[in-house]
């Protein structure tokens, strides 16, 4: 059976407790589009309210630690976000990558971590746009799934891929349809590479300024299972318009 496309909100370090209302609003429509699977990414403080104020979505975290606890000031570990209600965890965002120096070994031991506390896991990927002006987004991507994605057994099943360009993300800017088929075909060839059949059913994401009036032609594109949202997931009613048009899609 064909998989609903995902589309999966990231709200970043925005949102306070007057957010949940746009929570709640997003899981009271995601009832009725049941052909679109959705979730959401709350900062760590809300994820716990998210989780109970909205129980039909998804909820999950946008990052963990790699360790299962001790003494990190400031980090939290996959099983604190297990038990403050998350199902999954968003690794290795180019905002981190930058921000914080993390490498694709980094993104693959908390990859590893957040299986092992029972957590569905998000790896992102993509290039920075001085690569791809230099014909190198294929191959940096590739090197990227390779160095970042976990390795553990059944990891396939559990994990989602997230190709963000970094120079899309928060720009308004976007590849083209074909160049983000072209890309998550490559995607798709690393997956079977890495994991075998497994790999096949891995789903890839699209992520970098996807907004109600693009939705529907990039989650069209060759190999695209859903979208990773950041600046259009922060209202219900512009997140909304994305997971009507993945919802239209799964109806056909
Ligand atoms: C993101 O940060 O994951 C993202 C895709 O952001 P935006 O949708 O705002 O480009």
């Amino acid at each position: 059976m064909a998989q609903r496309l995902y589309i999966v909100g990231n709200w970043k370090m925005q949102g306070t407790r007057a957010m949940l209302s746009e929570a709640r609003a997003i899981d009271r429509a995601a009832e009725r589009l049941i052909k679109a699977e959705v979730a959401l990414a709350p900062p760590f403080t809300l994820i716990h309210a998210t989780r109970k104020e909205a129980g039909l979505i998804g909820v999950g975290a946008q990052d963990c630690h790699a360790a299962e606890g001790g003494a990190h000031t400031g980090d939290i570990s996959a099983p604190m976000l297990k038990d403050a209600g998350a199902g999954f965890v968003i690794v290795g965002h180019s905002e981190r990558r930058a921000d914080h120096g993390e490498t694709d070994a980094d993104v693959k031991a908390k990859a590893e971590a957040a299986l092992a506390a029972g957590l569905a896991v998000i790896v992102c990927v993509g290039e920075t746009e001085a690569q791809r002006d230099a014909g190198e987004a294929e191959s940096v991507v590739a090197a990227q799934l390779d160095g970042s994605l976990p390795r553990a057994e059944g990891a396939a099943d559990k994990v989602t891929v997230a190709y963000e360009p970094v120079w899309a993300i928060g720009t308004g800017r976007t590849p083209t349809v074909e160049d983000v088929g072209q890309m998550h075909r490559s995607i798709r060839a690393r997956l079977t590479d890495i994991y075998g059949e497994a790999g096949a059913h891995v789903r890839i994401l699209y992520g970098g300024s996807v907004k109600p009036d693009n939705a529907a032609e990039l989650l069209a594109a060759d190999e695209v299972g859903g979208a990773l949202v950041g600046g259009a997931s922060l209202t219900a009613e512009s997140f909304l318009g994305i997971i009507v048009a993945a919802a239209e899609l799964g109806e056909g």
